[in-house]
């Protein structure tokens, strides 16, 4: 058995590892297939204290698992199919691995970014399709861009792109945005800025060269149009990875794990949760990290207080 089972390898999960190994917990990380959302989006980390020439993102998550497996944590790749938290020790079922049982468990999953399920996105991506103005927007220095989406994100992300693109048309299925108040008046004193509002993706359209626009449902006069770009930002919110759980813990309205405040503590004992999975408002690499090092310390002190309690009883 093992006293601290970590699920996840990204920035929370390495970061949890770390102090728990440092703490000799021996913690074993379960590090799924699917990479880390920082590695898709943030190849140059450049805001990452301590480095002011900025850092690779895959080079840093590569030597948190190194400082990791230094202080005595195992890695394993493999998917977490279920848990079972309704009694101790607590089960995890790892895909072509079987069953390890844990006196305390660290979730750190994180989250997945939502995508459109149209025609042509999946086969342009790197090809003009992205989910990542800030990793990519150079590339759209003096075309039309297109971001998809009415929150603060896709607001967000077509400030950003203003800098490159000659034009940036914000695409959303509703009359309403999402965002909030002072992203939307933000957003509106950009001259580059267009609005193509109720409005549905329906395809992404390309050449030989990539993307050359997306087509769309116009709501008001209930035809088809093609709007021109030759960049396309899909930026429709994250999905926290969950699905595992099966409803064993409490999430918010939109599947974020709900922790007490100002803890990771997720209201079963022992189950501490960090990082995007429980993060609707932040999503940075260094709040990942932050509140992976706190779980850990949060798990040290639970595990501390089941000696005495063990100390007690005798
Ligand atoms: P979000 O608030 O969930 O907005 C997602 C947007 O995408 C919504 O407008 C939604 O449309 C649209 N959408 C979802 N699925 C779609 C689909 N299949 N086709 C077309 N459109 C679709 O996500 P977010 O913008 O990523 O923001 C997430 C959280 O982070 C929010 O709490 C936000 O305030 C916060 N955030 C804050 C900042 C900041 O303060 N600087 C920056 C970024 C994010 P509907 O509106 O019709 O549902």
């Amino acid at each position: 058995m093992y006293k601290a089972v970590v699920i996840g390898g990204g920035p929370a999960g390495l970061s949890a590892a770390i102090h728990l190994a440092r703490a000799n917990l021996e913690p074993l990380v379960i590090k799924g297939f699917e990479p880390s959302k920082y590695l898709i989006t943030t190849m140059e980390v450049d805001s990452y204290p301590g480095f002011p020439a900025g850092v690779d993102g895959p080079t840093l998550l590569d030597n948190m698992a190194k400082q990791a497996e230094q202080f005595g944590a195992r890695i394993r790749i493999g998917n977490v199919q279920r848990v079972d938290l309704s009694k101790r020790p607590y089960a995890i079922d790892i895909q072509g691995y079987g069953t390890v049982e844990a006196e305390s468990v660290v979730i750190a999953t994180g989250a997945s970014f939502k995508l459109l399920g149209i025609p042509g996105e999946e086969a342009n991506f790197g090809r003009g399709v992205s989910i990542c103005a800030t990793c990519s927007g150079y590339f759209s220095t003096g075309k039309k861009a297109i971001v998809v989406g009415g929150g603060d994100s896709a607001l967000e992300e077509a400030i950003y792109l203003t800098r490159y693109a000659s034009e940036v048309t914000i695409v959303h299925r509703r009359n309403e945005l999402r965002a909030s108040k002072g992203m939307q008046e933000r957003a509106r004193q950009y001259g580059k800025i267009k609005w193509a509002l109720n409005r549905t993706p329906i395809e992404v359209l390309a050449d030989e060269h990539g993307v050359t626009g997306l087509k769309v449902m116009n709501h008001e006069t209930g035809s088809e149009e093609v709007i021109e770009g030759r960049r396309l930002y899909v930026a429709i919110g994250t999905r926290p990875n969950t699905g595992f759980l099966e409803g064993q813990l409490p999430t918010n309205e939109r599947g974020y794990l709900l922790v007490k405040p100002g803890t990771t503590e997720t209201g079963i004992p022992g189950v501490f949760a960090c990082g995007d999975v429980q993060d609707p408002r932040y999503g940075q690499i260094t709040s990942a990290i932050g509140s992976g090092c706190m779980a850990a310390v949060d798990c040290e002190r639970y595990l501390d207080s089941l000696v005495v309690e063990e100390a007690v009883a005798l």
